[in-house]
């Protein structure tokens, strides 16, 4: 049977159930976002997001960050995991973007089309294209959705697309998406995912999108036990936060 599940018709249920997120007023440096996305690597939003505000508070600006030892910036993101690697990264991004414009400033980007912006970025050691996008939307305030494999995940249960990967998914939603909901979209969707359609154990017995969902396991998992250990701080973004 095919399926034909309704992207306004799931943004609005998502905002009837988990509210209508808005963004802040502040725009967020595009070069802060990035680096906040390299903390984020294999760790959760409140990790990295601790990571990060360490890092600022020992090295206030970016040209601190570039110019102090690999070691001292890993001594500071520690809590996050991985500091080594990502200490290298950040140094490299750094001094990348130092070389392209003299500053520590991705200058003139806000003017740039989407697709430039996405090229640009994912040239970047360690940056790809869910942060690209993510920049996209949050720093720019572009009409973009971004895709991660949970986002990727939840729209190919639910039916909304037929894909094999998160760009094939975000190339898939851009036409789909409402107008004007990108932001509050994507948002639900990563709650939603990390407290009810989860990858492993989705929780199918106690979601509101059951009737719309496509998914072929719900039956099966709507009568297994609706897990008490929901990952605690689901609200909390990385990217609503530096
Ligand atoms: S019914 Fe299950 S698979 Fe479908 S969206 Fe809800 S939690 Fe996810």
């Amino acid at each position: 049977m095919s399926h034909t599940a309704d992207a306004a018709h799931i943004a609005e249920l998502l905002e009837s159930h988990l509210g209508r997120p808005h963004q802040k007023k502040k725009r967020t440096d595009p070069l802060a976002m990035l680096i906040g996305t390299l903390l984020s690597q294999n760790t959760n939003d409140l990790n990295s997001h601790r990571a990060y505000v360490e890092l600022r508070r020992r090295f206030p600006t970016w040209k601190k960050t570039a110019e102090a030892p690999a070691a001292a910036i890993a001594s500071a993101i520690k809590v996050g995991g991985m500091k080594n690697q990502k200490s290298q990264r950040i140094k490299a991004l750094l001094r990348r973007v130092h070389d392209d414009y003299g500053t520590y400033r991705l200058r003139g980007i806000e003017k740039m089309r989407n697709d430039a912006v996405i090229a640009l970025l994912t040239s970047y050691h360690g940056i790809g294209f869910k942060t690209a996008a993510c920049v996209l939307l949050f720093s720019l305030r572009r009409e973009v959705f971004p895709v991660d494999t949970h986002i990727h995940r939840i729209c190919n249960r639910l039916g909304l697309v037929q894909t094999k990967n998160p760009v094939q998914t975000f190339e898939a939603m851009s036409s789909l998406v409402p107008k004007g909901k990108s932001y509050s979209f994507h948002t639900n969707l990563i709650r939603f995912g990390r407290t009810t359609c989860l990858a492993q154990r989705p929780q199918c017995g106690a979601c509101p999108l059951y009737d719309e969902c496509a998914f072929p396991d719900k039956e099966r998992f709507a009568n297994a036990k609706i897990s008490t250990s929901i990952r605690r701080n689901s609200q909390f973004m990385l990217l609503d936060e530096i």
